[in-house]
């Protein structure tokens, strides 16, 4: 990857002596870096280890242990007394019953406003014949991107509160947000709005959707200013009824849980690609000048919903 070469260009040439700018050496260390981090990231949820991160199995313990020690590790607090929150699962042959939804709290400088949900879900496909599943895209992605962003946003506080969710048991009905919008962390009232980060880093479609400004129109000038600079291609769509069956994502993932109370959503993902639920969704098929773009944009995209919390409207269904 070329970033990481330029980045161990500058090194050499820092140890050399050169005259490399001090600061253009040190900015493209810190990208890299930033790039090297989130691919380690990735690397180490979707890794053979956790086995798939399938809800109510001893992988899925591991990778909650793992978002408990970065966020822990990052200074985060849990939004109760605890990091891990039960969650029920039906009861299925091989697995525990028991999942967990994880979740924290970045305050903002106001604490008593409306507060955004930043979602992703942690739990995967597991292990079929003897073969893991690790479903990197989906949705290690995505929780690796709200791991990023927390960090950020611990070092600039957000205007108002961004409670941050790893979902558990998507991938088996969406039992982890629907327990979540049951048993609220905050009254539902204060929920201005989710973003949901769903399969966040494959480049196969070459570009990252922005979906559900069709069910909430004033969310669409929010997120075209957080595209403006965007390093990768941004598309808005995948939110109305007139589509062929499966191009509407308006109940693909977690959002869904929001969008059934009442709550705006914006949910991020790319179109299903040729590892979409299959054995080679792995960490090595993703491109980390695409991922990373995509994580940038999801950064800019919370900072200026935060930014106007205030303004987005609900539609009362
Ligand atoms: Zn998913």
């Amino acid at each position: 990857m070329s970033v990481f070469s330029k980045r161990h260009l500058y090194a050499a040439a820092i140890a050399l002596g050169c005259s490399v700018s001090s600061v253009q050496a040190q900015s493209a260390t810190s990208d890299a870096a930033t790039t090297e981090r989130l691919m380690q990231r990735l690397g180490a949820l979707a890794a053979d280890s956790m086995e798939g991160r399938r809800a109510g199995t001893p992988g899925s313990v591991r990778a909650r242990a793992y978002l408990v020690r970065e966020l822990t590790a990052m200074g985060a607090k849990p939004i109760g007394s605890s990091f891990v929150v039960p969650v029920t699962l039906r009861a299925r042959a091989g697995s525990d019953t028991a999942g967990a939804n994880i979740v924290a709290r970045i305050p903002g400088k106001n604490s008593r406003g409306p507060v955004l949900v930043l979602s992703a879900h942690y739990d995967h496909l597991g292990v079929r014949n003897s073969v893991v599943f690790n479903g990197a895209d989906d949705d290690a992605s995505g929780c690796v991107a709200l791991l990023t962003i927390a960090e950020r946003l611990l070092r600039e506080p957000p205007e108002h509160d961004v409670i941050l969710a790893f979902f558990d048991a998507e991938e088996s009905g969406m039992v982890g947000s629907k327990a979540f919008v049951n048993a609220p962390p905050v009254a539902l009232a204060r929920v201005a709005m989710n973003i949901n980060l769903d399969m966040v880093a494959r480049q196969d479609g070459k570009a990252l959707w922005v979906s559900g400004t069709s069910h909430t129109p004033s969310l669409k000038p929010i997120a075209e200013q957080a595209a403006t600079n965007a390093a990768v291609t941004i598309r808005f769509g995948h939110d109305t009824k007139n589509l062929k069956p499966g191009d509407d994502w308006t109940g693909s993932s977690d959002h869904s849980a929001f969008h059934t109370k009442g709550i705006p959503f914006l949910y991020l993902g790319v179109e299903d690609h040729d590892d979409y639920h299959q054995s080679g969704d792995d960490a090595d098929k993703v491109d980390p000048v695409f991922y990373r773009g995509t994580v940038e944009f999801a950064y800019a995209l919370v900072r200026a919903a935060d930014a106007k919390l205030n303004s987005v409207t609900r539609s009362r269904k």
